[in-house]
């Protein structure tokens, strides 16, 4: 049986969440190595094992001076000239320190990265200087300490980064110069994916009269990979109720969600909804509100969560984001990943039927207004190899003037 009306999506997020949140907690957790961790999602707060820096560093190639030290009024090097004076004692490079204390009247010549001696409080950059046999003249005396004082990113103890961030490769950069070389992340979800319909195939070789390709397979597939999801199978089931339950029940075996397409209306040769009532499911919603993606149907029991997504490759994008990986990041213990901006639109939208909330694919222009880009529909997924993502037109709305501020899915990570 159908549920009266199509859902509002509000309404079918929320139901989602509540079936989800239900089995979310303990998730398993795993130990990995940090080179390995892009994309996984922490389950602890990883702590400093070091300061950053772990020493009062140098910020640039010049002369350490000591504390409140006027230097020398001449020099022999520089004879006629106006100091200040100091007379260079050694030369500190990156990775050595110095070797002797830093007396009055003397400067180190330090280099950027190097330790600044105990005893100095600022470093003159080489290009305020001048240096002669041993000598070095101020020719500015004015500027900043040009000191990184240690600990000032980071203090030895304090959290790297918090529970459930999503690791990307400036986290793992920081993780590693924080001196961590393991952390606890969460397991990955397995996503099962499966292509359903007669006329799809997954072979050039396979195509025939009436035959198409299968598009929502590779998808999701490539979407899974992405999204750090764990793609634990891809499959195709015919239209027919035996193996559309046989491929669900499989599925269900192994995944924690399964992403099924097509199949999933009322038509004769539909059988999805059959087969998610068969396995023991309850169906959430089996309709939905929003264009594209009216047929998008939610099934959740003891047996896990099932995605039935429309058959067309657009709402499948779509759902995608909206539901599959909004239930993955809340499974994990992290936010829903996808990026939302509010974007001036770059020209004027309208419409003619406004019973429906609509995603349409634009494309973010230099000066970041939402350029609308051409589309003929839910097949055409190629449409959507030039944007960014998608901006919504809530229901009731028919025209949208030039600069009106819209919300914009961004579906690149
Ligand atoms: P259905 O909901 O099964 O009736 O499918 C709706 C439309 O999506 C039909 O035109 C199907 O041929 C198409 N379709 C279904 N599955 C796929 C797929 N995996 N890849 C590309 N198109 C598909
Ligand atoms: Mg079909």
């Amino acid at each position: 049986m159908s549920t009266p009306a199509p859902m509002d999506l509000e309404r079918a997020l929320a139901l989602m969440d509540q079936a989800i949140a239900a089995r979310a907690h303990p998730w398993e957790t795993e130990r990995v190595a940090v080179e390995h961790a892009l994309g996984r999602v922490l389950a602890e707060q990883p702590a400093a094992r070091l300061d950053l820096p772990p020493f009062h560093k140098s910020a640039m190639d010049g002369f350490a001076l000591r504390a409140g030290d006027p230097g020398l009024p001449s020099s022999p090097a520089f004879p006629g000239l106006p100091g200040p004076f100091f007379q260079v004692s050694e030369l500190v490079a990156a990775g050595s320190v110095a070797t002797g204390a830093l007396a009055q009247g003397q400067a180190v010549r330090i280099m950027t990265g190097a330790p600044v001696p105990a005893e100095a409080d600022r470093v003159v950059m080489q290009e305020h200087t001048e240096l002669r046999h041993g000598w070095v003249r101020l020719l500015n005396t004015a500027g900043p300490p040009n000191i990184c004082p240690q600990g000032e990113d980071i203090q030895r103890g304090r959290a790297v980064l918090p529970t459930g961030q999503r690791l990307a490769a400036v986290d793992l950069a920081n993780l590693a110069a924080c001196g961590l070389r393991e952390v606890l992340v969460a397991r990955r979800v397995r996503l099962a994916v499966i292509s359903t319909g007669d006329e799809v195939v997954s072979h050039p070789d396979m195509l025939g009269p009436g035959r198409i390709l299968d598009a929502n397979g590779p998808l999701l597939a490539a979407l899974a990979h992405t999204w750090g999801l764990d793609l634990h199978s891809q499959t195709h089931a015919r239209d027919d109720a035996q193996a559309t339950r046989h491929a669900v029940a499989t599925a269900l075996e192994q995944a924690d969600l399964v992403a099924i397409s097509g199949g999933v209306s009322a038509g004769v040769f539909d059988h999805v909804q059959d087969a998610l009532r068969a396995c023991g499911l309850h169906i959430a919603f089996d309709r939905l509100a929003v264009k594209p993606g009216r047929p998008m149907t939610l099934a959740h029991g003891p047996g896990g969560m099932v995605f039935g997504l429309p058959g067309n490759p657009v709402p499948v994008y779509l759902m995608f984001h909206l539901f599959v990986l909004r239930a993955a990041a809340t499974l994990q213990g992290t936010a829903w990943p996808v990026r939302r901006l509010r974007v001036p639109l770059a020209q004027d939208f309208g419409r003619r039927k406004v019973d429906r909330l609509e995603y349409i694919p634009v494309r973010l222009d230099a000066q970041g207004r939402a350029a609308l880009l051409p589309t003929h529909g839910t097949a055409h997924l190629l449409a959507h190899g030039a944007a960014d993502g998608f901006i919504s037109v809530p229901a009731g709305v028919s025209s949208l003037a030039a600069g009106h501020a819209v919300d914009l899915l961004l579906l690149r990570p």
